[in-house]
């Protein structure tokens, strides 16, 4: 029996220095994968090459690019590197058929601009702990994305997220912790675990009017559509 029926779990990659740990947490449990990939808010550190994401990617748990993107409210400035950076995880995507995770904050513009010239939509992905208006959310998912909630759909004041939730295609919908950040209600502050994203499902369900399996079925479902490089355990059909 899986605690809080999570069955898989994505590691996500923020750093190249972190990204050994976090793949060996990836080879340790056969329901765990990892992505690679060099996170927008960290300056003056060790820039990914196109060329070196292609190498580290070559493994088969690692299912996606990322986390990549925009960050325009942590950071300010002359952000050139950061958009530098976003398009070589795109290209770095595109070249090993992995989909990209994105973070994008207060950008929503640049990131769709980037994501067209770069031609994101060749390899798709999903706009992680999604914050942005349901105008984007149906870019991004003309782009071939998915768009992923985290705790914040279950806050009171986030009313923009909860319309997007309620109004996109279900076969379209994610769902995450963003661990150790945002746990939902009712553990808003404290921090957060994988097990925690069961709220973050009836939440949804209870926004669209459906219930909490039809939710967590495809959710399911879904993670494995867009990370095709994760085979399903025997776990992931209880
Ligand atoms: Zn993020």
């Amino acid at each position: 029996m899986h605690v809080e029926k999570v069955s898989h779990a994505l590691c996500v990659s923020v750093t190249l220095d972190k990204f050994p740990e976090v793949l060996a947490l990836a080879e340790q449990y056969d329901n765990f994968y990892a992505s690679v990939g060099v996170h927008p808010d960290y300056e003056k550190i060790e820039e990914p090459t196109v060329e070196a994401l292609v190498r580290l990617a070559n493994h088969p748990k690692i299912v996606a690019i990322g986390e990549t993107g925009l960050d325009y409210f942590r950071l300010t400035g002359d952000l050139e590197w950061q958009r530098e950076r976003f398009r070589t995880h795109i290209r770095a995507a595109i070249a090993t058929q992995k989909p990209l995770i994105i973070h994008t904050r207060n950008a929503p513009d640049d990131t769709l601009r980037i994501m067209a010239e770069e031609e994101a939509h060749k390899i798709g992905g999903v706009m992680h702990c999604f914050t942005e208006n349901l105008e984007m959310a149906l870019a991004a998912i003309d782009m071939g994305f998915y768009i992923s909630f985290s705790g914040i759909v279950t806050f009171k004041n986030a009313q923009q997220v909860k319309e997007v939730a309620r109004s996109i295609p279900l076969d379209r919908i994610l769902i995450e912790t963003d661990s150790p950040y945002l746990a939902p209600v009712p553990f808003r502050g404290k921090t957060n675990q994988p097990g925690y994203v069961k709220h973050v499902a009836e939440e949804v369900a209870k926004l669209r009017g459906i219930t909490f399996e039809a939710v967590a079925k495809a959710t399911t479902h879904n993670f494995f559509e867009l990370f095709k490089h994760a085979k399903a355990t025997p776990a992931a059909c209880n």
